[in-house]
């Protein structure tokens, strides 16, 4: 069975073009209108983090979402931002101040409750919805959780700080998942501003801004002043209609979680987007391993709301327990339903939890063999960059086969610490280093549980020492 590009990315609410760029580090060009084949598909599934239906009876068939929407349900919806940047170069603030141009807010006297996303309401009546949690470590922590909420990122530069560290992590984070980028020059009030030199040295990270005659949009403000902060929503909103941002409203609500807690009068709190669907007080639902219902909903103004529609931040009260940002909720149709797949998602990650660490790969493998027909090969990869860690994970994903398939404990940027020897020892898997390697307390740790090391340069060399040591064990002899 085939399926286009386009339909499998509406069936797991991702978007088409970041399921293109998969394929392509796959090795395979295509469009998003071309069809690919299921274990194609099934191979894209997991890498974006979401099940695939045929993996148990007792497994949903809500987190792939085999209903498409279809063409003639899809509404606009309002675009989702991330603000990014170096320190002090002024996101907290821009949140602020864009929170204050908020009509809606004007009106109501301006309560304002954190909850991790605001929305605002233009002038022009049009929303916007921003997430409230500045820098790039949300963004690619949900990601790697495979919830890409962020429809835009917003680079803020200090004017008078210029090109830093941080700005450079931002572009490339923002580059490795493929979300256009706006750059908002910030500071500008200052008289030591120099925005020119900015825009000059954005050419130097392949960033074109539209004064230079490229492509990416830029514009000049001040946090402070409040100067050119009009300018900056508009071309948000002209972005957004680039992008063609739409949902399905008229259908049972699918969210992502934003920041979740445990609130003592109130019990568990969850921020949610609603990714379509719309979320009403009331419905059943699933999120992560926990259940619930809808008991009460309020906006980023502290008001008490019936409905959300899709790209709407609200903060959900009961659930039954705390959720975690980047996990995604479903509505589904009743209270059992909703305690059986619970259950069974609770009893995964307990096992999962309590595996047992072998000491070697050798013994890895052969308490795998003992177990089901298919087998896992783990690994917890590390790199220097997002992109290469991306690209690593896709090759690794590529290798798997019916016998055995590669799986991706965690993937990430930077030095492998102690977390990452405490998780891959957990699993007897090994850790592949990609132009990282251990800090000393990591070392310690890697020597106690001897777990095995691999250190690459070249991403050929890591795939076919994996694929070897995978054949080697499940040889075609076999
Ligand atoms: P963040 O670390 O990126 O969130 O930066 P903050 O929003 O905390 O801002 C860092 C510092 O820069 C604070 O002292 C702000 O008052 C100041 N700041 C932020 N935006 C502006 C601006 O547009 N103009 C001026 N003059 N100062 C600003």
């Amino acid at each position: 069975e085939a399926i286009t590009v386009a339909e499998l990315a509406n069936r797991m609410a991702e978007k088409a073009a970041d399921l293109v760029k998969s394929l392509f580090k796959l090795g395979m060009m295509v469009t998003v209108n071309q069809t690919i084949d299921q274990d194609t598909a099934e191979l894209l599934v997991e890498e974006f983090g979401h099940n695939i239906q045929r993996v148990s009876d007792n497994d949903v068939d809500i987190d792939s979402a085999a209903d498409v929407d279809a063409e003639d349900t899809l509404q606009a919806r309002p675009p989702v931002v991330t603000i990014m940047g170096h320190v002090d170069h002024g996101k907290t603030s821009l949140l602020d101040a864009l929170r204050g141009t908020d009509v809606v807010r004007g009106e109501a006297g301006g309560i304002t409750q954190h909850m991790g996303a605001y929305q605002i309401k233009t002038k022009g009546g049009d929303l916007v919805t921003f997430l409230d949690t500045p820098g790039h470590a949300a963004f690619t922590q949900m990601r790697m959780r495979g919830a890409n909420v962020t429809d835009i990122v917003v680079l803020v530069v200090a004017a008078d700080d210029g090109i830093m560290p941080q700005t450079i992590e931002a572009i490339n984070h923002t580059k490795a998942a493929g979300v256009p980028m706006i750059v908002a020059i910030n500071k500008c009030d200052k008289h030591e501003a120099n925005p020119q030199k900015v825009r000059e040295r954005l050419l130097e990270h392949e960033i074109v801004v539209e004064e230079m005659s490229g492509d990416v949009q830029d514009v000049e403000v001040s946090a402070k002043t409040g100067k050119g902060l009009d300018e900056l929503i508009e071309k948000i909103l002209l972005q957004a209609e680039l992008l063609e941002l739409k949902a399905n409203p008229d259908r049972e609500a699918e969210a992502t979680v934003i920041e979740a807690k445990l609130d003592k009068g109130k019990g568990p709190l969850a921020t949610v987007l609603v990714n379509r669907g719309t979320l009403k007080v009331g419905d059943i639902l699933v999120v992560g391993t926990e259940s619930g219902r809808v008991r009460a909903m309020l906006d980023d103004k502290g008001r008490q709301v019936k409905v959300a529609p899709p790209s709407m931040p609200v903060e959900v009260l009961g659930i039954g327990g705390v959720p975690m940002a980047g996990d995604k909720l479903t509505v589904v149709d009743s209270e059992q339903r909703a305690r059986e797949v619970s259950s069974w998602r609770q009893e995964q990650a307990t096992a999962k939890r309590t595996a047992t660490a072998p000491a070697s790969l050798d013994t890895m493998f052969s308490a795998l063999a003992d177990k089901a027909k298919v087998i896992e090969y783990p690994v917890v990869v590390k790199a220097d960059v997002q992109g290469s860690t991306e690209a690593i994970v896709a090759a690794l994903h590529a290798l798997s086969n019916d016998e055995i398939k590669v799986r991706v404990l965690n993937s990430g940027v930077g030095a492998i610490t102690e977390t990452d020897v405490t998780l891959a020892a957990a699993s007897g898997a090994p850790i592949i280093g990609f132009n990282v390697r251990p800090n000393a307390k990591a070392r310690e740790q890697i020597e106690k549980t001897k777990t095995s090391m691999m250190y690459y340069d070249i991403i050929y060399e890591l795939t076919a020492e994996v694929a070897k040591q995978m054949a080697g064990i499940w040889g075609p002899e076999r």
